[in-house]
């Protein structure tokens, strides 16, 4: 696998924390992002605001999640620590506490195999199975052993009563991908009680085959 040169990595962390920032879907100090370069992970510190990183500053950690250089990683860099240890070809990772994935999140009468019921493509070529993790607490050891069992099998985990967890080859793809996940769990809020029409599982294995994830 290719990684991108650190100071490039550095820069693309930085803009699109803004870009998430300015849109609302990184509320306080809420949300983290990495991407896997040569030597390490480059992560977001911990208690900043996405919306104005300092690329000088973000923190390197190693794949086990230890430290190495830069401001102290967030506290849920061991997050991102799990899904790259399980996905050898994904390069970012992103955590989001977005409004409409949280709310679908703490549902009691979540479906585990169908947290977001897909009812348009992109949700399925973007998103794909959405695996769906029991609660945490914050900073839980068990939740890293939690990920690890099920990441290389999905890259887009939704932590109950938490928030999604997204990997993708680099972060644009991370990113379009979480982005997605929180527009469709907004549309399974806005279609609550309306007669919806879902994908069939046939047009869903369709796009799977198409375009596999
Ligand atoms: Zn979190």
């Amino acid at each position: 696998m290719k990684y991108p040169g650190e100071s490039d990595a550095r820069e693309s962390i930085v803009m699109h924390g803004e870009s998430l920032h300015r849109r609302g879907f990184v509320p306080g100090s809420s949300g983290n992002i990495s991407v896997r370069i040569s030597d390490g992970i480059l992560v977001s510190p911990t208690n900043s605001c996405l919306g104005r990183l300092d690329p000088a500053r973000i923190s390197k950690i190693d794949l086990n999640g230890s430290h190495i250089a830069g401001d102290k990683p967030s506290k849920e860099a061991f997050l991102h620590a799990s899904m790259y240890g399980q996905r050898a070809t994904d390069g970012a990772v992103v955590h989001l506490h977005s409004t409409n994935a949280v709310a679908v999140s703490c549902r009691a009468d979540l479906d585990p195999e169908f947290p977001i019921r897909p009812v348009t493509p992109y949700y399925v070529m973007k998103v794909g199975k959405l695996k769906v993790l029991p609660y945490f607490p914050p900073g839980d050891p068990e939740l890293a052993h939690a990920v690890e069992a099920v990441a290389g099998r999905h890259h887009a985990i939704l932590l109950a009563n938490h928030g999604p967890v997204v990997a993708g080859s680099d972060l644009d793809s991370a990113v379009y991908a979480i982005e997605e996940l929180e527009e469709a769990a907004k549309l399974s809020l806005l279609l609550e009680g309306a007669r919806v029409n879902p994908l069939t599982a046939e047009q869903i294995a369709a796009l799977e085959k198409r375009f596999p994830n």
